[in-house]
């Protein structure tokens, strides 16, 4: 158990650090200059020579940043974050071109991920007289591996162009991701085998999920509220995880330890925040580099649990 203690540890204080971190605004919207600059254009629509269509958006295809950062590298300062955002050098006009790449390796892997374990339990593994698998979670992991392809599609859109739509397909195709693992979490952890109990789990999370996605994309996109929710979310679906690879005897119980602790110290790259090297690599980006080995690790174990489930009711029966 010190191994949990230890993982419990690292993964509450990432989420305090975290949610401080993220109640903190950019030190860049703080800069008098920056504030001079967005008054003039938000005025005007131009600054000094040069006009905007839009404040939000440079002239020139260079990023929005890009002229404040300059100026302030000239005068020997820090970069600074702009509305919650580091200056990234753009390739072929994608802003953030490491994370696009490592969301679609993601993307990439759980798709490998979901193919080998369909192939598993419905080729591979016995099947019930009545052709379905014997394995009680087979479907809950196919809805769960086409939610988080969409999710690590709509990353790494977002990441090759940050505007409203982008960001909200993001934004909700992650919520929807988190709260269904959160359903399968409980419903895995605690074995809910019987569909009224499935419903009973299932229904209320739904509801909730559902409602919550909506508020943000058409009444108020409060990212307070919703890093709240989705720490919540993701907090109890790791203690589950945590607790149970604690206790279980599965075979298989150690992947659930790296995933979860993987997870964890992942989590402390969202919170010590460095502006990106060469202007491509910052901590988002690599915490993007590890979820690609912890999604591999993950689909390892989902094809581990329907063998150890299989070969457990087989035997049951014989
Ligand atoms: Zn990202």
């Amino acid at each position: 158990m010190e191994m949990g203690q230890c993982s419990f540890v690292v993964f509450f204080s990432a989420t305090i650090f975290s949610l401080a971190a993220v109640l903190a605004a950019s030190t860049g919207d703080s800069d008098p200059n920056y504030i001079a600059c967005v008054d003039e254009c938000e005025k005007t629509g131009c600054v000094a020579a040069k006009c905007f269509q839009h404040c939000k958006f440079s002239s020139d295809g260079k990023s929005i940043d890009g002229p404040w950062e300059e100026e302030r590298e000239k005068l020997g300062e820090k970069p600074a974050k702009y509305h919650g955002k580091w200056p990234f050098r753009r390739v072929f006009g994608i802003q953030e071109p490491v994370s696009v790449a490592l969301s679609g390796l993601n993307l990439a892997m759980q798709f490998q991920g979901w193919v080998s374990f369909f192939i598993l339990v419905n080729y591979k593994l016995p099947l019930r007289p009545d052709r379905k698998t014997y394995y009680e979670y087979t479907g809950l992991w196919h809805v769960y591996a086409i939610l988080s392809m969409n999710a690590w599609l709509w990353s790494s859109v977002f990441h090759s162009r940050d505007v409203d739509i982008t960001e909200k397909l993001d934004y909700s195709s992650a919520i929807a991701l988190l709260g269904f693992s959160l359903i399968l979490a409980i419903i895995r952890v605690f074995s809910v085998r019987t569909e009224a109990a499935r419903v009973m789990v299932a229904a209320p999370l739904l509801a909730f999920v559902t409602t919550h996605i909506l508020y943000l994309n058409f009444y108020q996109f409060d990212y307070g509220l919703n890093m709240k929710v989705c720490v919540a979310m993701g907090v109890v679906q790791i203690l589950l995880w945590a607790i149970w690879a604690g206790v279980t005897r599965h075979p298989s119980r150690w992947k659930l330890w790296v995933v979860v602790v993987g997870g964890g110290l992942a989590g402390l790259l969202e919170i010590y925040d460095f502006p990106p090297y060469k202007g491509f690599v910052d901590a988002h980006a690599l915490w993007h580099a590890t979820t690609v080995p912890l999604s591999f690790l993950w689909w390892s174990f989902i094809r581990d649990d329907s063998e150890f489930r299989t070969s457990a009711l087989i035997r049951k029966i014989k």
